[in-house]
């Protein structure tokens, strides 16, 4: 992109003096860019769902009369409502955490805690495809951080893995230390993602398949909330995949007091 540049001129004292001002305005147009996409593409994706309502609404009162197709467009509706709230929801937590502030209740975070609990909010889909969720060697460790967020994180890489799996097909959440950090993965054999879009695949509304994930309910946000939330916690999110045989999703974390386990009271480490 080309270099833009705004001039501004000032006068100064009193004697005639100006000062020119040359500003770099390239970093300030990107930003305002990717603002006006953002808001179209909120917008685009807001659209959707309250158009399909209203067109149900109108469906059912032609339908009065139909008892059956009632029920079918009343179920209709519901699921086109729980997709706003997923959107408005996902949108209240991406504002909160992409500005910049620090994470509200950092602290010492237990792995194996958040690893579970995320497990536990995403069990009733995986079983409904007989997916299997298996943690380990999550015991021991602690990351600092927020421990909200962070399960939030792990939920979206988890529910990702189970909806862009096939049924009857495990995902393995393990935990290892590395360092001062923590790395936190979750593997699926799933349907794997093409190299060409693994780089944009944390943008905000990218999809690789507009179509399969909108039918299986995602918003377009988990991702980008992924990585807002590791970047928050002066952390990284890392991906490896291969279409068709999956992916594995890699939490980086700074571990709690500088290394991964609580150091022996024997230890020599300075
Ligand atoms: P979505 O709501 O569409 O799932 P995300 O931001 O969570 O949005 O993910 C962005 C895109 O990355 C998805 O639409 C999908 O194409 C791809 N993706 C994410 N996780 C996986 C995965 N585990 N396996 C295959 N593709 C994935």
């Amino acid at each position: 992109e080309a270099t833009s540049f705004g001039v501004r001129v000032a006068p100064l004292g009193s004697h005639g003096q100006v000062l020119v001002l040359a500003e770099d305005q390239t970093e300030r147009r990107r930003v305002e860019a990717v603002r006006r996409d953002f808001v179209a593409n909120v917008s685009h994706e807001l659209k959707t769902p309250v158009g399909a309502l209203s067109l149900l609404a109108e469906t059912i009162q032609d339908a009065a009369d139909d008892p059956e197709a009632v029920t079918r467009f009343a179920g209709r509706m519901q699921h086109e409502a729980a997709r706003l709230t997923y959107l408005v929801q996902d949108l209240i937590t991406l504002s909160r955490i992409q500005g910049g502030e620090p994470i509200p209740t950092p602290g010492p975070v237990p792995v194996d805690e958040i690893v579970h609990e995320a497990i536990d909010r995403c069990n009733t889909r995986a079983a409904a495809k007989d997916i299997t969720l298996v943690a380990g060697g999550t015991e021991g460790l602690r990351v600092w951080g927020d421990d909200d967020l962070l399960v939030t994180a792990l939920r979206n890489l988890i529910d990702n893995a189970v909806a862009y799996s096939p049924e009857h097909t495990r995902v393995v959440v393990s935990a290892r230390p590395a360092g001062d950090s923590v790395e936190i993965s979750v593997s699926d054999q799933g349907i794997g993602i093409p190299e060409s879009a693994q780089e944009r695949i944390f943008e905000r509304f990218f999809r690789v398949d507009a179509a399969r994930s909108r039918a299986t309910g995602g918003t377009g946000l988990g991702l980008a909330i992924v990585k807002h939330v590791s970047v928050a916690h002066g952390g990284e999110v890392t991906v490896w995949s291969k279409e068709g045989s999956g992916s594995t999703f890699t939490l980086k974390l700074p571990a709690f007091g500088g290394t991964a386990y609580a150091v022996p009271s024997t230890s020599t480490t300075p």
